[in-house]
């Protein structure tokens, strides 16, 4: 057995009897703060809960809600997806040492160097906090959004309370070839009733139910065989019942090379296939349309103080896999754009951030300053590790490999000599500090399950961050 593992054990033993006293804090045990209550931070805590070492686990995050992307990221029209939560919410449970301490902005209302001293480890799970940009002219006229503020809106995210979009179209355009694309290009797509199935909050519901929108274009940049579509998110828009698909046929035609490279990868096979079956089929007149572009990039924003349209440019790919536009253009009477380009991590107050990457250097999990050494006993998961990529479950083998090395480092971390009489929620009151424990968080858990119920709908989400925490007290 190696050394580390012989120590879990012993801390296991040694500690366990005092680790099981629900939320109170206990001395013996290591503690770690997790930032950030979404996927990547959540399957870190049940990573170390699995681990078989006696460890206390405090989750920050800035809004009183936890779980992160899978509330205000996965589309309200993708329940299934968001059951999810059911495994996340267990290591909150009575028995385990780990406390929710929402409503707490890491940086402001807690530092970095606060953590390290409160705690034995501490691991950055903060995602992406924006979008990236298009950088094209008109990009800052109004009707011009990044696919981000559009997902937050529509998820109920109290970042977007006080915004409204003005869904009159009849022509929008969405730009990028991933599934957030697809998310907001299906969602505009959609009926009203099919909307009011999902927990949009009721003001977004209102705009939904009286968008004009007509022609939703979805413009990719590259090729059908180089769609960063998954499969079953892609299959989706095949059944929409309120659009009918337009492609163009002959931008399906690849090249024998492209057929080759496809042959060799299901994803993209099955991708062009589905678009292929698409092609033929003739529009049945349903009320809307989704048209999908490929090969096209915007290239400008028209119109002055709102979007008259968009330059499209064709692209064509060259022999070293880059884009050359080719110089034909065509404009698109659109009034609005959502640029679902890619997400991108914004640095965290005192911990340190590649530029280039926009991650939060690291090998294996583990923090390294900017020239490569190591930053003891701070750790990274999810999408502020690697950037944004992959599937919500993905993170979970993500965080394992974060915790893996943090339990391997324990033992040292813990000679380090934290005062483990010190309970950061002390920090947080003597601050004026508003945190919400789980129990709060239950209580608007069940305001909105309830407001749900009431109208026939999964929940109702309440989107503005005053009447959030009103709820969690009551
Ligand atoms: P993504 O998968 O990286 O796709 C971004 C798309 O934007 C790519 O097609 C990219 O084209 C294109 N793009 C980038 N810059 C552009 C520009 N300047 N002009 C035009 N097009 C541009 O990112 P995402 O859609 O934001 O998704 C992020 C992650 O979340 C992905 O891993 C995705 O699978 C995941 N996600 C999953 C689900 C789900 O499972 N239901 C839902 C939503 C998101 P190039 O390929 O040419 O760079």
């Amino acid at each position: 057995m190696a050394l580390s593992s012989v120590w879990r054990v012993l801390t296991f033993l040694t500690t366990k009897e005092t680790r099981m006293n629900g939320s109170a804090l206990v001395g013996a045990t290591a503690r770690v703060a997790v930032v950030g209550a979404g996927p990547s931070g959540l399957y870190a805590v049940k990573a170390l809960l699995e681990s078989d070492v006696g460890v206390g686990i405090d989750v920050f995050d800035s809004l009183p809600a936890p779980y992160g992307l899978v509330r205000y990221g996965v589309a309200p029209d993708n329940q299934k997806m968001k059951s999810v939560i059911r495994v996340l919410r267990g290591s909150f449970t009575e028995g385990n040492d780990v406390r929710f301490l929402g409503n707490v902005t890491f940086g402001e209302d807690i530092t970095a160097a606060e953590l390290r001293a409160y705690y034995d480890a501490v691991i950055y799970a903060t995602g992406t906090q924006g979008d990236r940009g298009l950088g094209i002219p008109g990009e800052e006229l109004p009707g011009s959004y990044g696919a981000k503020e559009f997902v937050n809106w529509y998820c109920g995210h109290p970042d977007a309370a006080e915004r409204d979009f003005a869904l009159h179209g009849p022509e929008v355009a969405v730009v990028g070839a991933g599934n957030v694309a697809l998310d907001v290009a299906r969602l505009l797509a959609k009926s009203t009733e099919e909307i009011a199935a999902t927990d949009v909050p009721d003001r977004v519901l209102g705009t939904f139910s009286s968008s004009t929108v007509t022609d939703i274009h979805l413009l990719s940049r590259r090729g059908p065989a180089q769609a960063k579509f998954t499969t079953v998110e892609l299959r989706e828009m095949g059944e929409l019942a309120n659009a009918d698909i337009l492609i163009d046929p002959g931008a399906l035609e690849l090249t024998p090379e492209e057929e080759e490279r496809i042959a060799a990868d299901r994803q993209q096979r099955k991708n062009v296939s589905l678009l292929r079956e698409w092609a033929q089929r003739p529009p049945e007149g349903k009320p809307r349309r989704l048209h999908l572009w490929f090969w096209r990039s915007p290239v400008r924003i028209i119109g002055e103080n709102h979007i008259d349209g968009v330059v499209i440019e064709r692209n064509a790919l060259q022999a070293d896999g880059t884009l050359r536009g080719t110089g034909e253009y065509e404009t698109l009477p659109v009034s609005m754009i959502l640029a679902a380009v890619g997400y991108q991590a914004r640095a965290l107050p005192g911990v340190p951030f590649d530029e280039h990457t926009n991650t939060v250097p690291n090998k294996n999990g583990c923090v390294l300053e900017a020239e490569g050494t190591p930053r003891p006993g701070e750790y990274v998961a999810g999408w502020a590790k690697r950037g944004p990529t992959g599937v919500i479950g993905t993170n979970k083998n993500d965080a394992a490999e974060t915790v893996d090395n943090l339990l391997d480092d324990l033992n040292d971390l813990r000679n380090k000599g934290r005062d483990s009489s010190r309970d950061v929620t002390k920090l947080l009151r003597q601050r004026g500090i508003d945190y919400v424990d789980w129990a709060g968080w239950l209580r608007l858990d069940t305001h909105e399950t309830t407001l749900g119920e009431q109208q026939n709908r999964p929940r109702v989400k309440i989107p503005d961050l005053l009447s959030m925490l009103e709820f969690t007290r009551k």
